[in-house]
């Protein structure tokens, strides 16, 4: 395989997308991060769902470190979204520590909130993204015809003067879709992230399609509390249980967990422009 293999830790993962404000981390959430840097997991992105949420993740990411932000409105809690909502998620962005916009996009499978204040709200917080020059995180459900509209055209109005001159834009977070959707998200530039869902038995479909997947745009999460990988389905779900996606992903591509580590180690890096872990410590 011709991929550059930088200078990388070779055991250090990153979990690109965990909730780690949620009720279920109110009372060992210090124990959580602990035993995930013990297992590796050196660097975490914890996505907003709401301003509240946004907020809480950045002083998350003062209080610790290893931890980043993202700061965005979830489609599910669109409702929240008033006349100041861009303007204080524009202020949060300009936190150091603040890495993405996300977690964003589309939900038509729970359909909290009608789908064109969906649609209006992402179109706002792309549009902040490509201000900002930040990556975004998408949320998709039952709604990928639309998102492939609205991401289209975003990218098209971002004029890039040159294909290889594309920064990463995003990622489709806890990606289950098919062989199409993959293949128009990679074409597009955007990155696929990959959690616990991948280890169900009834996920055979998105199995089979990690064996064609470019490395290259390969993110892993664990979209913790949710999405508990086997075998501990039906538990929370936490950031060390990265590991036990990785280990998934090794076995269908029949490659070792120190490679995973450092292909989707720099990826995430790259995509979220994030320091090396040597320099936090
Ligand atoms: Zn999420």
């Amino acid at each position: 395989m011709d991929y550059a293999l930088p200078d990388l830790p070779e055991t250090i993962w990153i979990d690109t997308h965990c909730h780690l404000y949620l009720e279920p981390f109110q009372h060992d959430l210090h124990e959580v991060i602990a035993r995930a840097q013990s297992r590796g997991v050196g660097m975490l992105i914890v996505p907003g769902i709401d301003l509240e949420t946004s907020q809480a993740a950045v002083a998350l990411s003062e209080h610790y470190p290893t931890v980043f932000a993202a700061v965005g409105v979830h489609p599910n809690y669109a409702t929240s979204w008033n006349s100041r909502t861009l303007a204080e998620l524009r202020a949060l962005c300009t936190h150091s520590k603040v890495v993405a916009i996300g977690e964003i996009g589309l939900d038509y499978y729970r359909n909290y909130a009608p789908p064109e204040l969906q649609q209006a709200i992402l179109t706002a917080q792309l549009n902040l993204a490509a201000e900002r020059g930040l990556p975004v995180i998408l949320h998709q459900r039952a709604s990928f015809q639309d998102l492939q509209r609205i991401i289209g055209q975003w990218v098209e109005s971002l004029h890039f003067s040159h294909a290889s001159a594309k920064p990463s834009m995003g990622v489709f977070h806890a990606f289950e879709g098919d062989l199409d959707e993959m293949t128009w998200i990679t074409r597009l530039g955007f990155c696929l992230g990959l959690a616990g869902s991948i280890t169900y038995r009834t996920h055979e479909r998105t199995q089979a399609i990690i064996q064609n997947m470019p490395l290259e745009m390969l993110v892993l999460e664990t979209d913790s509390p949710y999405l508990t990988p086997i075998p501990y389905r039906g538990k929370r779900n936490e950031p060390s249980n990265l590991v036990l996606v990785a280990e998934k992903i090794c076995a269908l591509r029949d490659i070792p967990l120190k490679e995973l580590a450092c292909i989707t180690s720099t990826n995430a890096t790259r995509l979220f422009n994030l320091p090396q872990y040597w320099s936090l410590l």
